[in-house]
């Protein structure tokens, strides 16, 4: 009933050409990854050029973020940019924005807003750093970056927006989170939007498990019952490692 994502997140890397190469080795493994959606965040840089390299296949594109208004920001650039670039969806919430760059809550929902307004999608991340874990303030800081990233959004508008479980923790450290440790997590989200909003959002609205997630450890993250696909990022830099999740659950 949820259709698994595995969005690939470039983070600062990649040249025009390089972008240009994933995606030649992409396209023909792509009828083998059947009944997934697979997103790509590249730099904003290699946008256009990706969109019309991809143009048809069924890889989507994501920014990695934006600025929620438009005008006089130098620097920053605005949702209806990005879908103008060829975007169907923007990550919002990154803990390398919340943490390097001081995004607020209250910042990160101004961005859902802005970019659910624009029509697109949203991956919005939330997840703990290591020492909350440790606290047991896990769930209480899920809850209210939840709270937050979420207010004001109405039900309807939850069918185009995706939760990345990202503990903060095992972001680009090697250390995944176990199955059973995303698991709980991811079911500790579902309850949550069962009660802000209704069951019938909680049922349908994917919640993907980022944190170096890998070919080694993709199919004991899909086994389990509410983790509905991947956000990725040092495994989706080589063609050859993004090609093999997006091929979870095969040989
Ligand atoms: C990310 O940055 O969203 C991420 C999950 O990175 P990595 O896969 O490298 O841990």
């Amino acid at each position: 009933m949820r259709t698994p994502i595995i969005a690939g997140n470039w983070k600062l890397n990649k040249t025009i050409d390089e972008a240009l190469a994933f995606a030649q080795d992409l396209k023909p493994a792509l009828s083998k990854a059947a009944n997934v959606e697979i997103i790509l965040a590249p730099p904003f840089t290699a946008l256009s050029v990706l969109a019309e390299a991809l143009n048809n296949s069924s890889v989507l594109l994501a920014g990695q973020n934006c600025y929620p208004a438009q005008g006089a920001f130098t620097g920053e650039i605005s949702p209806r940019l990005l879908r103008d670039a060829g975007c169907v969806a923007v990550i919002v919430g990154h803990s390398e924005r919340r943490q390097l760059f001081g995004e607020t809550g209250e910042f990160i929902n101004r961005k859902v807003k802005a970019v659910l307004e624009e029509g697109l999608r949203v991956i919005l991340c939330i997840g703990e750093t290591l020492q909350e874990r440790k606290d047991n303030q896990t769930f209480k800081i899920l809850e209210e970056q939840l709270r937050k990233g979420l207010a004001g959004i109405d039900g309807t508008s939850m069918a185009r927006l995706v939760v990345a479980y990202e503990p903060v923790w095992a972001i680009g450290t090697g250390q995944t989170a176990s199955s059973g440790q995303a698991q709980e997590a991811h079911r500790f989200i579902r309850d949550f939007l069962a009660t802000h909003f209704e069951q019938a959002v909680a049922d349908s609205t994917r919640i993907i498990y980022g944190g170096s997630v890998t070919p080694e450890n993709i199919d004991g993250l899909m086994a389990q019952p509410d983790i509905d696909g991947a956000l990725v990022g040092g495994a989706s830099l080589q063609s050859a490692s993004f090609i093999q999740i997006a091929r979870f659950g095969r040989v």
